[in-house]
């Protein structure tokens, strides 16, 4: 494990898109936010509206609605059907940002690449200027770390924090050889919810999970807890591994009381050790999960993606554990082909498959009082 300290990745897009803030947009738009941890995200704002522009790796073969020689530059109007044509003014903030972009871009660095055989590890310590990512009213998310050492295959968010990473310039690893750790998260968080409205925070929604092997030794996650604790907010927690448990006591005394998830996509762990190998037991999890509910928090379970799984077993474990559960469908499904086709189970790419364990999981899992894909709150914040 290599550490060192670099200035983060909002540093090079300040000065990407700064003409953007001194004027380049027309009015009456206006450059409101961007976030830069999946892909760059762009917020434009204008009186009664908003546009919300991402920024990919530039791909040819991927249609967008500008090509840059660094990005595929993708809108959405908030609030407004895709099908529905922009509007000229719109149009016109679009391509003021194009143009900033293919003026400017060649600023950036361009990024080194590791060795795919490497086995380093490249750790670093990075400073942050912000922590809470708003995402609707008194609703926020928080990353403690970027990148993720359990280096799921079919992790969907690898591409786009890689992308971000190589915007900065930073040798670019395979996912689940990085991790950036957010080493002043705690302190910047408690100054942001000095002036924010309490809410819910999920950590870590994806690019990372909150209880990274190397949290007991440096304690983001920890830190951040108390932060929240004492400035009431609701951390809603997601992550695969039972390091959750170190923090029992704090999560207990949390008031309100904090939301709890494991990730849990099988109950065989010969499927989990050929297919996440770098992630904790199955055992594990529905141990912590068990401790977590004996100590009276609220759980819930994310089975997204499903791999292969017994339906029976799968909720009689998790049905005396969790309130609620999340299922979902495998996105990166190339990714894990081969390995599927090792276990001789090829089949669970096959959208029935998904379709009827699902159905199998929902009856068996609601029979017994656990809510699926809830859409009420608080378990609509886990979709
Ligand atoms: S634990 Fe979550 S963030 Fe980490 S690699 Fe797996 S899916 Fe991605």
């Amino acid at each position: 494990v290599e550490t060192t300290t670099q200035e983060t990745l909002t540093s090079r897009v300040e000065l990407l898109l700064r003409p953007l803030r001194e004027g380049a947009l027309p009015r009456p738009w206006r450059f409101a936010e961007y976030e830069t941890e999946q892909g760059v995200t762009l917020r434009l704002h204008a009186p009664g509206r908003a546009l919300v522009v991402e920024l990919e790796a530039a791909d040819a073969d991927r249609p967008c609605f500008a090509r840059t020689e660094r990005f595929n530059v993708y809108y959405s109007v908030v609030g407004r059907p895709s099908s529905e044509p922009l509007r000229r003014e719109e149009l016109g903030a679009l391509e003021a940002v194009v143009k900033v972009l293919r003026e400017r871009e060649g600023m950036l660095p361009a990024s080194e690449t590791e060795p795919v055989a490497s086995r380093r590890m490249l750790v670093r310590e990075v400073r942050v200027d912000r922590a809470l990512v708003q995402e609707g009213p008194a609703a926020y998310y928080m990353n403690p770390y970027v990148g993720c050492m359990y280096a799921c295959p079919f992790c969907y968010a690898a591409h786009r924090a890689d992308f971000s990473r190589s915007l900065e310039g930073a040798p670019i690893a395979p996912w689940g050889r990085w991790l950036d750790v957010k080493v002043n998260l705690a302190e910047v968080l408690e100054r942001e919810v000095a002036t924010r409205k309490p809410g819910t925070v999920r950590m870590s929604p994806i690019i990372t999970d909150p209880y990274q092997p190397v949290e007991r030794r440096f304690r983001i996650t920890r830190a951040c807890l108390e932060v929240l604790a004492k400035a009431r907010f609701t951390p809603v927690v997601l992550t695969r591994s039972p390091l959750v448990l170190d923090d029992l006591e704090l999560l207990r005394s949390m008031d309100p009381g904090p939301l709890i998830g494991m990730s849990i996509p099988t109950d065989d762990d010969a499927v989990r050790a050929a297919i996440e190998p770098d992630t904790e037991p199955v055992d594990a999890r529905f141990d912590a999960l068990a401790k977590l509910r004996e100590a009276g928090l609220r759980t819930f379970a994310i089975l997204q993606p499903m791999l292969p799984l017994d339906p029976d077993r799968m909720a009689a474990r998790l049905a005396p554990v969790v309130e609620a559960v999340r299922i979902g469908p495998l996105y990166e499904k190339p990714r894990i082909a081969q390995r599927l086709t090792v276990l001789g189970r090829e089949d669970i790419l096959e959208e029935s498959w998904e379709r009827a364990t699902f159905e199998a999981l929902r009856e068996r899992l609601e029979a017994r009082g656990v809510i699926v894909n809830g859409r009420e709150e608080p378990w609509s914040l886990l979709t």
